[in-house]
């Protein structure tokens, strides 16, 4: 591992989402300049509001479809511009897949004109529908070309190969982190996402609803946990480009989350079945050998605490607003 003590300015693409929010936080936390740039797809400026007034802080609107000619001169580049869940990336699946391919040519081309190391936000979604568990870097992968899915994993494998070919042609360091159901503080209650939903509808006393009979298996990672593996990826030694499977080992049920959640949030509520969207991997799990091995990392926080935390925020984001004065 190389140290990362000096500092950095480092851009963080699609800053006001969810990992970017946190990303943003954790590296003005370690002394880092930040630029968050954002067109606000699916972010938020709540989640970086309490930013706002640091000094070593930026914001630019901006899509990253568009080319980037800011004089921005990064060090560093976070590529975490993408809507991640399937409700919002198939929304406008022309947009998701420009916004993987024409985002990442944009931003590649931007760590090539100022020298800056630049990490992919790959997902597990490259493995598709996997015939092969839990996955391994090297296995290629099960996914329909043509799905309602295909925006995003065929955008995503998309980048990935612009990644893998501006490492190898035009000098420049990549990383690659290809990273499984990550969840925590700054999800938007409202994404449409299995922990999301399933917190939202308990604190408000409705049904969890549950795609398919809930044997479907994900792994879940708590965020800070995922960010210490991508933090480690992005100042690792050169040689190591990635990809890099970035997520929990610890598999369970979609029904078992539910009951979780359930258990975890006191909610007295039953459970609504509703049909499974198509194309929804059966079976999730990492294998993180490499990144045991490369980078010295696991997760280390339970899903139980992982749970608890994001359901206190979501407690307070979910809290009517209060008028100023009585009305
Ligand atoms: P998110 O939707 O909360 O954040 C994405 C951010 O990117 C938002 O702030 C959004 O406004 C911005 N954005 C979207 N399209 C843009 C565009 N064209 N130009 C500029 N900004 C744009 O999602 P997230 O969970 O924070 O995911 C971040 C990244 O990590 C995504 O690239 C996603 O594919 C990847 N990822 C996330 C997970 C996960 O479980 N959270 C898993 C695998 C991969
Ligand atoms: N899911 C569910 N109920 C919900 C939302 C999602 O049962 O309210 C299921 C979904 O069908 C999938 C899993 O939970 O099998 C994870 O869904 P999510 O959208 O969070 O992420 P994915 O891993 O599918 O991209």
């Amino acid at each position: 591992m190389e140290s990362q003590n000096a500092r950095e300015r480092i851009l963080v693409a699609g800053g006001a989402g969810f990992l970017g929010s946190n990303l943003c936080r954790r590296l003005l936390r370690e002394g880092h300049e930040v630029i968050c740039l954002d067109s606000f797809l699916t972010g938020k400026r709540g989640n970086i509001a309490d930013l706002m007034d640091q000094p070593r802080f930026s914001l630019l609107r901006h899509d990253v479809i568009e080319p980037i000619r800011y004089d921005l001169r990064p060090t560093q580049i976070y590529n975490f511009a993408c809507p991640a869940s399937p409700v919002q990336y198939q929304a406008d699946p022309v947009h998701t897949l420009r916004t993987c391919v024409d985002g990442a040519y944009n931003l590649l081309e931007l760590a090539r004109r100022c020298k800056a190391r630049i990490l992919q936000a790959s997902t597990s979604e490259v493995y598709g529908d996997p015939h092969m568990h839990p996955q391994p870097e090297a296995y290629r992968g099960n996914v329909n070309i043509v799905g309602l899915r295909s925006c995003y994993d065929e955008g995503k494998r998309c980048a990935e190969t612009l990644f893998a070919d501006y490492g190898r042609r035009k000098r420049v360091v990549v990383k690659i982190a290809r990273i499984f159901n990550t969840y925590g503080p700054y999800m938007a209650p409202d994404d449409g996402r299995v922990v999301s939903n399933f917190i939202a509808q308990a604190l408000n006393g409705r049904k969890l609803t549950i795609y398919g009979d809930g044997t479907q298996t994900r792994s879940l990672c708590y965020v800070d946990d995922l960010l210490d593996g991508l933090l480690r990826l992005m100042n690792s030694t050169e040689l190591l480009r990635g990809p890099v499977n970035l997520g929990s080992p610890r598999e369970c049920t979609i029904i078992d989350l539910a009951r979780r959640i359930r258990r975890l949030t006191g909610a007295d509520v039953s459970f609504e079945f509703r049909p499974l969207p198509s194309d929804d991997p059966v079976q999730r799990c990492p294998d993180i050998l490499l990144a045991r091995r490369q980078l010295g990392w696991q997760p280390t926080v339970s899903l139980d605490v992982g749970l608890r935390r994001t359901i206190d925020y979501f407690s307070g984001a979910l809290k009517p607003a209060r008028p100023d004065r009585p009305t």
